[in-house]
Protein backbone atom coordinates (compact mmCIF):
# COMPACT_ATOMS: atom_id res chain seq x y z
CA UNK A 1 0.00 0.00 0.00
CA UNK A 2 1.25 3.38 -1.05
CA UNK A 3 -0.14 7.01 0.14
CA UNK A 4 -0.52 8.94 -2.65
CA UNK A 5 1.64 11.80 -1.28
CA UNK A 6 5.28 11.83 -0.40
CA UNK A 7 6.80 11.76 2.42
CA UNK A 8 7.26 12.94 5.24
CA UNK A 9 4.03 13.49 6.17
CA UNK A 10 3.26 14.42 9.53
CA UNK A 11 1.37 12.98 12.16
CA UNK A 12 -1.67 14.56 13.54
CA UNK A 13 -3.16 14.51 16.73
CA UNK A 14 -6.96 13.42 17.43
CA UNK A 15 -9.21 16.35 17.29
CA UNK A 16 -11.21 17.12 20.40
CA UNK A 17 -14.89 14.98 19.71
CA UNK A 18 -17.48 16.75 18.40
CA UNK A 19 -20.88 15.90 20.57
CA UNK A 20 -23.55 16.02 19.43
CA UNK A 21 -22.17 15.61 15.89
CA UNK A 22 -23.57 17.71 13.10
CA UNK A 23 -27.21 16.39 11.49
CA UNK A 24 -26.38 14.64 8.35
CA UNK A 25 -28.62 15.12 5.08
CA UNK A 26 -31.75 13.63 5.79
CA UNK A 27 -31.70 13.26 9.22
CA UNK A 28 -33.74 15.49 11.74
CA UNK A 29 -32.30 18.89 11.65
CA UNK A 30 -30.09 18.37 8.38
CA UNK A 31 -30.91 18.98 4.98
CA UNK A 32 -33.61 17.26 3.54
CA UNK A 33 -33.26 14.10 1.63
CA UNK A 34 -32.53 15.57 -2.06
CA UNK A 35 -31.97 11.74 -3.16
CA UNK A 36 -35.56 10.50 -1.84
CA UNK A 37 -37.31 13.56 -3.79
CA UNK A 38 -34.56 12.09 -7.35
CA UNK A 39 -35.63 8.80 -6.89
CA UNK A 40 -39.30 9.37 -6.45
CA UNK A 41 -39.99 11.16 -9.70
CA UNK A 42 -36.33 10.50 -11.56
CA UNK A 43 -37.85 10.81 -14.87
CA UNK A 44 -38.83 14.38 -15.16
CA UNK A 45 -35.47 15.22 -13.63
CA UNK A 46 -32.65 17.18 -15.42
CA UNK A 47 -29.85 14.49 -14.31
CA UNK A 48 -29.18 11.25 -15.90
CA UNK A 49 -31.44 8.83 -14.71
CA UNK A 50 -30.35 5.84 -12.40
CA UNK A 51 -28.10 3.11 -14.12
CA UNK A 52 -30.57 0.63 -12.68
CA UNK A 53 -33.46 0.02 -11.11
CA UNK A 54 -35.73 -2.18 -9.06
CA UNK A 55 -38.63 -1.37 -6.84
CA UNK A 56 -35.89 -1.93 -3.64
CA UNK A 57 -32.66 -0.70 -5.16
CA UNK A 58 -31.53 2.40 -7.60
CA UNK A 59 -27.42 2.22 -9.03
CA UNK A 60 -26.33 5.48 -9.64
CA UNK A 61 -23.85 7.36 -11.37
CA UNK A 62 -21.23 9.30 -10.08
CA UNK A 63 -20.13 12.74 -10.29
CA UNK A 64 -16.23 13.41 -11.14
CA UNK A 65 -15.12 9.76 -11.94
CA UNK A 66 -11.56 9.85 -11.96
CA UNK A 67 -11.88 5.78 -12.43
CA UNK A 68 -14.18 4.62 -15.00
CA UNK A 69 -16.69 2.02 -13.13
CA UNK A 70 -17.04 3.63 -10.21
CA UNK A 71 -21.04 3.42 -9.05
CA UNK A 72 -23.15 4.00 -6.02
CA UNK A 73 -26.04 2.10 -4.63
CA UNK A 74 -29.09 3.30 -3.09
CA UNK A 75 -32.26 1.90 -1.49
CA UNK A 76 -34.97 3.35 -2.85
CA UNK A 77 -36.74 4.02 0.78
CA UNK A 78 -35.01 6.47 3.05
CA UNK A 79 -33.65 4.13 5.76
CA UNK A 80 -30.62 4.69 7.47
CA UNK A 81 -27.81 2.50 8.16
CA UNK A 82 -28.08 -1.28 7.51
CA UNK A 83 -30.13 -2.79 10.82
CA UNK A 84 -32.77 -0.07 9.61
CA UNK A 85 -33.28 -1.86 6.33
CA UNK A 86 -36.68 -4.04 6.21
CA UNK A 87 -35.75 -6.72 6.19
CA UNK A 88 -37.07 -8.03 2.71
CA UNK A 89 -34.80 -5.06 1.49
CA UNK A 90 -31.59 -6.41 3.31
CA UNK A 91 -32.51 -9.99 2.44
CA UNK A 92 -32.14 -8.85 -1.44
CA UNK A 93 -28.67 -6.53 -0.83
CA UNK A 94 -26.81 -9.36 -1.22
CA UNK A 95 -28.00 -10.60 -4.83
CA UNK A 96 -27.80 -7.11 -5.84
CA UNK A 97 -24.34 -6.16 -4.68
CA UNK A 98 -23.04 -9.32 -6.15
CA UNK A 99 -24.92 -8.60 -9.38
CA UNK A 100 -22.95 -5.18 -9.54
CA UNK A 101 -19.76 -6.53 -8.30
CA UNK A 102 -20.05 -9.20 -11.91
CA UNK A 103 -21.25 -6.05 -14.27
CA UNK A 104 -17.69 -3.53 -13.16
CA UNK A 105 -15.63 -6.46 -13.29
CA UNK A 106 -17.16 -7.32 -16.57
CA UNK A 107 -15.65 -4.00 -17.59
CA UNK A 108 -12.04 -6.09 -17.69
CA UNK A 109 -8.70 -4.81 -16.45
CA UNK A 110 -10.32 -4.89 -12.89
CA UNK A 111 -8.33 -6.37 -9.95
CA UNK A 112 -11.04 -6.33 -7.57
CA UNK A 113 -14.59 -4.39 -6.87
CA UNK A 114 -14.29 -2.76 -3.62
CA UNK A 115 -17.36 -1.68 -1.63
CA UNK A 116 -17.62 1.04 0.70
CA UNK A 117 -20.26 2.28 3.08
CA UNK A 118 -19.58 5.22 4.84
CA UNK A 119 -22.81 6.70 6.02
CA UNK A 120 -21.24 9.75 6.90
CA UNK A 121 -22.57 12.48 4.69
CA UNK A 122 -26.23 11.03 4.42
CA UNK A 123 -28.72 9.24 6.56
CA UNK A 124 -30.27 7.52 3.11
CA UNK A 125 -28.64 4.03 2.99
CA UNK A 126 -26.44 4.13 0.01
CA UNK A 127 -22.81 2.13 -0.77
CA UNK A 128 -19.88 2.87 -3.10
CA UNK A 129 -18.41 0.32 -5.29
CA UNK A 130 -14.95 1.04 -6.34
CA UNK A 131 -12.85 -0.87 -9.02
CA UNK A 132 -9.35 -1.38 -8.17
CA UNK A 133 -7.62 -1.19 -11.20
CA UNK A 134 -5.63 -4.34 -12.43
CA UNK A 135 -2.29 -3.78 -11.28
CA UNK A 136 -2.63 -0.79 -9.42
CA UNK A 137 -0.87 -1.79 -6.72
CA UNK A 138 -0.29 1.44 -4.70
CA UNK A 139 -4.20 1.38 -4.71
CA UNK A 140 -4.94 -1.61 -2.51
CA UNK A 141 -7.18 -1.59 0.42
CA UNK A 142 -8.38 1.62 1.90
CA UNK A 143 -5.58 3.36 -0.21
CA UNK A 144 -8.10 3.30 -3.35
CA UNK A 145 -10.28 5.80 -2.25
CA UNK A 146 -7.40 7.91 -1.58
CA UNK A 147 -6.16 7.55 -5.25
CA UNK A 148 -9.07 7.79 -6.92
CA UNK A 149 -9.79 11.36 -5.03
CA UNK A 150 -6.51 12.58 -6.66
CA UNK A 151 -6.46 10.83 -9.74
CA UNK A 152 -7.27 13.24 -13.15
CA UNK A 153 -11.25 12.95 -14.00
CA UNK A 154 -11.43 10.75 -16.73
CA UNK A 155 -13.10 11.64 -20.08
CA UNK A 156 -16.40 11.57 -20.07
CA UNK A 157 -16.69 9.44 -23.18
CA UNK A 158 -14.65 6.65 -21.39
CA UNK A 159 -16.62 7.09 -18.53
CA UNK A 160 -20.22 6.94 -20.21
CA UNK A 161 -18.89 3.68 -21.81
CA UNK A 162 -18.34 2.37 -18.16
CA UNK A 163 -21.56 3.32 -17.16
CA UNK A 164 -23.44 1.96 -20.29
CA UNK A 165 -21.64 -1.60 -19.84
CA UNK A 166 -22.79 -1.85 -16.35
CA UNK A 167 -26.25 -0.36 -17.11
CA UNK A 168 -26.56 -3.23 -20.04
CA UNK A 169 -25.24 -6.18 -17.44
CA UNK A 170 -27.44 -5.34 -14.63
CA UNK A 171 -30.42 -4.97 -17.55
CA UNK A 172 -29.73 -8.54 -18.55
CA UNK A 173 -30.01 -9.87 -15.51
CA UNK A 174 -33.29 -8.87 -14.96
ZN1 LIG B 1 -33.79 9.76 1.57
Amino acid sequence: MTLPYAEPLTRLAPQPRVIPEPPRVGEPGGDPCGLCDWLADYEHSEHQPPLWVNEDWALIRATGVTIPGVVWLASRGHHDTFADLPDRVAASYGPVVARVERAILGLGDIARVHVYRWGDGSAHFHVWFFPRPLGMLEARREMLPLWADLLPEAPKEVVADAERKIAAAMAAGD
